[in-house]
């Protein structure tokens, strides 16, 4: 009896731990099912949370990016790059620029606001132009070479190299000689007509660019410049004066510092720099200079740029002003 009823109590202990483990597998399989679910909804919430911020973040954000726009134009794409190198660059800004791709845009679609300077060099050929060619080919940029008439074959030669190697040729009169070029309308158009055949004989190129000797301004000619400025629109020719010189023509010992100095200085204040420069045989400091100017250049960015008749124009007189 004794037997049976430890028997008994024994199978009872077992039903009671099978119940028992029965009782953990489901609490088990409840808890595993649960817990997931429970996460799930807490972070569902924290999403929505968190997305609401981050829109309140964005539109803070690009309500800032229209002010930068309305300031100087020259400083707001860079304020907006310069971000991830700054110190109070954060992992806010970082979530920012990763996932809101508009902001990403903008600053994308922005006009690069960087400099153009357009080196141009009068009165070649002469025997520094293979030099002032060779300097500009090692740094691979490209001016422009306003020309006279000259027509011994090394100057014939040059004329061809400038075109050749991809820089500009502009003309600057044949004849260079201010009281001849000048005496009348109709001196100036043959002394044109000459310089414009030369080049084009020499080069196979017509030249369309043009540099009044003395610049559109001078007070040396006997007719009104505008005379000569109608004759050269009705030609089709563009011409270009400066607005930033050099000053390496005030003498031939001028320093490559100060022709270097006086460049830098004069681009400072320009987006866009027309520079005055000699290509003459005197003008060796010039050449001396020419690798400096153009290291200052590009070390602030500025793009090196040869001229065509698509550029705007810098005149001293407008031809647009000038009637027909
Ligand atoms: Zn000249």
């Amino acid at each position: 009896m004794s037997d049976n009823k430890d028997f008994l109590s024994e199978k009872e202990r077992r039903r009671l731990r099978v119940k028992r483990m029965k009782k953990m597998l489901i609490m088990t399989l409840v808890i595993s099912i649960l817990i997931p679910i429970i996460t799930c909804i807490v972070l569902c919430v924290k999403v929505a949370h968190l997305e609401s911020d981050m829109r309140d973040l964005i539109e803070a954000k690009n309500s800032s990016t229209s002010v930068a726009e309305g300031g100087t134009d020259s400083e707001s794409p860079n304020a907006i790059q310069s971000q991830p190198d700054s110190e109070n660059y954060t992992k806010e800004d970082e979530t920012l620029a990763q996932e809101e791709t508009s902001v990403e845009t903008v600053t994308e679609t922005e006009p690069q606001v960087m400099k153009k300077v357009y080196l141009t060099f009068d009165d070649g050929p002469s025997v520094n132009t293979q030099n002032i060619i060779d300097i500009l080919a090692r740094y691979n940029v490209k001016a422009t070479f306003f020309v006279v008439g000259k027509t011994d074959d090394a100057s014939i030669a040059l004329y061809k190299q400038i075109v050749d190697s991809g820089n500009s040729i502009g003309m600057h009169s044949y004849s260079h000689r201010y009281s001849t070029l000048y005496e009348s309308t109709d001196a100036f158009a043959q002394d044109l007509a000459q310089i414009r055949q030369l080049i084009t004989d020499a080069t196979g190129v017509e030249p369309v660019l043009y540099r009044f000797p003395g610049g559109s301004s001078n007070t040396v000619s006997g007719e009104p410049m505008t005379e000569f400025i109608k004759y050269l629109n009705e030609q089709n020719i563009t011409y270009f004066d400066w607005n930033v010189s050099s000053q390496d023509a005030t003498s031939n010992a001028v320093s490559v510092d100060e022709i270097y100095n006086n460049v830098m200085a004069g681009v400072d204040n320009n987006d866009v720099s027309v520079v005055l420069m000699h290509d003459t045989e005197y003008k060796n400091t010039t050449v001396e200079a020419l690798p400096k100017i153009i290291e200052g250049l590009q070390s602030q960015g500025a793009e090196i740029l040869p001229l065509s008749a698509d550029v705007s124009p810098i005149q001293h007189v407008k031809a647009s002003e000038v009637n027909e």
